[in-house]
């Protein structure tokens, strides 16, 4: 959905501003899914923006829903790129888990998305038309998105100026009108983009994805980590919190027998509390199996890490993985669907 371009276009045909007005409140107040769905222009200039500005960037493929309230899209861009998108339900809070890219070349050990490799780049638009799907779906409930997580496929910041610019749009009372605060970046610790955040003048917020308290093990999950080690992840967290003073999340996600023990517990408050005492809130992901060798930490793992975090004065909170009787995981979706095609492209080459 480029807004942007529709809202261009009918200004350049000389149309009054009340009919760009009528058209944003349509997209982004009414969720209209097409432009014949805009009941207030005549069907004139309905066919002429269709003609012109297609409505819908991407394409569902494949949309899946969990008992738990969680419903995972996968999208494929006008020029075959794959991408998904998940909506999750906490009580009355929808919180909408959104692509930043076609794959990603971080190769996180345990992340689907990872052993894709990286696609493309999404536009702003299109990154744009995840939150307005996520907002369909939340509407039939009578809902509305309460967040935005940039957690889905891709490092944001790969991507900085698209991701900014998805920003701007979700939180301007013009866009879907979310509170900066709603919003939250979700970087594997690419610090060129967390000191360029840090400048910013959108108050959004900040998730470093540390998984590991010390390089060894950091680095034994994530190759992002030969270039931008803990200590410079952490002195970057530090010129971020100089700036802004604003609170950083770090996810952590608990797999069993790698980052789960005590001591690791221990020294992850320790680095935290170096780095910027009372500055961090940690998100301890309980992991979602992505097919890889990796094994969800047990409660019994994750009530003692969570009780050292808790006596040593560290902020945290336990992220349920949603969505496990469907593929939620990041990627999942994606990549079950691109070996189904290339098992389909095998059959047919052998057929
Ligand atoms: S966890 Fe995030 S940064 Fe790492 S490979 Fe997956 S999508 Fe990329």
């Amino acid at each position: 959905m480029q807004l942007d371009a529709a809202i261009g276009a009918l200004a350049g045909w000389g149309e009054p501003a009340y009919r760009r007005a009528q058209v944003r409140t349509a997209v982004t107040r009414d969720l209209v899914a097409s432009w014949d769905g805009v009941s207030t222009l005549s069907k004139t200039l309905r066919a002429r923006l269709q003609n012109t500005v297609p409505f819908a960037d991407l394409v569902s493929e494949d949309t899946q829903r969990s008992s738990d309230g969680t419903v995972k899209s996968r999208f494929r861009t006008h020029d075959g790129f794959p991408l998904e998108t998940v909506l999750m339900q906490h009580g009355e809070r929808r919180t909408v888990c959104v692509s930043s890219q076609s794959g990603c070349a971080l190769a996180c050990a345990f992340c689907a998305t990872g052993s894709m490799g990286l696609g493309r780049n999404l536009n702003a638009g299109e990154i744009f038309e995840q939150l307005l799907w996520a907002a369909r779906e939340a509407k039939k409930d009578g809902a509305r998105i309460s967040n935005v997580v940039l957690m889905g496929m891709g490092e944001p910041f790969h991507n900085y100026d698209e991701v900014l610019g998805f920003c701007r749009l979700a939180n301007d009372a013009d866009g879907y009108g979310l509170g900066a605060r709603s919003i939250a970046i979700s970087t594997a610790g690419w610090i060129p983009g967390i000191d360029r955040l840090a400048k910013e003048p959108i108050q959004v917020k900040l998730a470093v994805s540390l998984h590991g308290p010390n390089d060894e093990i950091r680095g034994s999950l994530m190759p992002v980590n030969r270039r931008y080690p803990v200590a410079e992840v952490m002195e970057a967290c530090q010129r971020y919190r100089d700036e802004t003073r604003r609170r950083i999340f770090i996810e952590y996600l608990l797999l069993e027998g790698v980052n789960d023990a005590p001591d690791q517990a221990n020294e992850l408050s320790s680095l935290l509390h170096r780095t910027a005492p009372g500055g961090f809130h940690v998100n301890l992901i309980v992991y979602n199996p992505t097919g890889s060798d990796y094994r969800a930490s047990g409660p019994d793992a994750i009530g003692l890490f969570k009780g050292i975090l808790e006596r040593r004065g560290i902020d945290h909170s336990l992220r349920q993985s949603r969505g496990r009787d469907i593929d939620a995981a990041c990627g999942q979706l994606t990549v079950r669907g691109v070996r189904e095609r290339r098992a389909e492209l095998r059959r047919a080459r052998s057929s």
